[in-house]
């Protein structure tokens, strides 16, 4: 019953005796139901409404206090974009068409069944990926004819650079699930450069003249609305996919984020993996966190581009501070896009009773952040003191050092 907490903190924020009145004035309102409503604010809700849907989003539907004025939506689950079914498996997409203020980058879901296989394809955008679950094996070929194969489990990351061409198959036991970030907010995963595609608009002459062999040798070349995401047999082990005389690429396009000792403390975990440790990713740098119950990513901001975030698992919410007295907070849960423009200040809070994991994701070729913590620690105090009248608690408490998570 994951919504419990939730509803047991917006029943104690609003109070209990408001929400039975509220619940009294709302037709057809079940016990429990939320309200609009904090003292000496708001109203009930007559309806029509969709009262599962404000169940999970509780800040946006009841905002505290401290929310003003006009942000743009921050906020935008995989479970509400289309699903393109295919043969080998499915994807969907959370692009700036789902989430407008995107611009910069834009997300992937896609399921590939074991043996599953998505297209030989190339594509504008580079191509990073965390993998959610399974085994699949991946491959490429770069620009000087050095070739790529790997396989990769839970947790592993890959990037496939703008204009590479690539596969991916689903391996034993179930197939494979992963998130892909590509570095540029109008991708469409249905507007990629796939191999069966240009088959099909090329002269077959022209296919005869390319490879030297008779025209009649392409004669059964599917079309490509049977392949995109299609069935194929299962690979051997990943040795017997190594093509004989091939050299390697010299920096691999995938990575072992799991096998990083985190940053570490008492309330969680972060994980960066930029091009200073992923050589090869160039275009997106990335932070995996892990937020233990109670815990809360501090409050900071990043000093080099927009924050798109993809949640793996448990329930938070971030609050964003866009100047200009301007502040909105959002909830997400497992499979929720989540976004913060260029600079914004913003925390995230563990809201469940269980770990909270997500992925931050930058259009850059390194990982930034400033704390606000760590900017007032190390500032003369008596400015700090001066401008925000703090009492010696607070002074004395101000750290110097790195705490992503708290308390730390
Ligand atoms: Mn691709
Ligand atoms: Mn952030």
């Amino acid at each position: 019953m994951s919504l419990s907490r939730r509803t047991v903190l917006s029943t104690a924020a609003v109070g209990i005796a408001t929400v039975a009145a509220a619940n009294a004035q709302t037709p057809n309102a079940p016990a429990g139901t939320p309200q609009p409503t904090r003292p000496g604010r708001g109203g009930t809700d007559p309806g029509p409404r969709n009262v599962p849907l404000e169940l999970q989003n509780p800040d946006i539907y009841v905002p505290p206090a401290t929310d003003h004025g006009t942000v743009a939506n921050l906020k935008f689950p995989f479970s509400q974009s289309h699903m393109r079914l295919e043969r080998g498996g499915w994807t969907r997409q959370v692009t700036e068409r789902e989430l407008g203020i995107s611009k910069n980058i834009a997300g992937v879901d896609m399921r590939l069944n074991t043996g599953g296989v998505r297209e030989l394809h190339w594509h504008k955008a580079a191509e990073w990926a965390y993998m959610l679950y399974g085994r699949a094996r991946i491959t490429a070929v770069d620009q000087d004819g050095r070739n790529f194969a790997d396989d990769v489990g839970v947790g592993d990351l890959w990037y496939f650079p703008a204009g590479i061409p690539h596969s991916i198959q689903g391996l034993e036991p179930d197939g494979c699930e992963f998130l892909l970030v590509f570095d540029d907010g109008s991708f469409s995963e249905d507007n990629t450069f796939l191999i069966s595609d240009w088959f099909k608009h090329v002269p077959p002459d022209v296919l005869a003249k390319n490879f030297g062999v008779p025209a009649s040798s392409f004669a059964s070349t599917p079309d490509p609305s049977e392949l995109y995401i299609f069935p194929l047999p299962v690979p051997g082990p990943l040795a017997s996919d190594r093509i004989p005389g091939a050299s390697p690429v010299p920096q691999s396009f995938s990575h072992r984020l799991m096998a990083q000792d985190p940053i570490r403390t008492k309330s969680g975990t972060v994980r960066i993996a930029d091009s200073k440790n992923f050589p090869a990713s160039i275009t997106i740098a990335a932070a995996l966190v892990e937020i233990l119950p109670g815990g809360m990513r501090e409050l900071h901001w990043h000093p080099n581009t927009d924050e798109w975030q993809y949640y793996i698992e448990g329930q938070g919410r971030m609050g964003v501070f866009a100047s200009a007295g301007d502040a909105r907070t959002f909830d997400y849960q497992a499979g929720d896009v989540g976004f913060v423009p260029f600079a914004m200040g913003h925390y995230i809070e563990n809201t469940g009773s269980t770990p909270l994991r997500f992925l931050e994701m930058f259009k850059s070729s390194y990982y930034a952040d400033v704390s606000l913590n760590r900017w007032m620690a190390l500032t003369p105090p008596e400015l700090v003191q001066g401008t925000l009248k703090l009492d010696a608690t607070v002074m004395s408490a101000l750290r110097k050092g790195p705490a992503p998570v708290v308390p730390a």
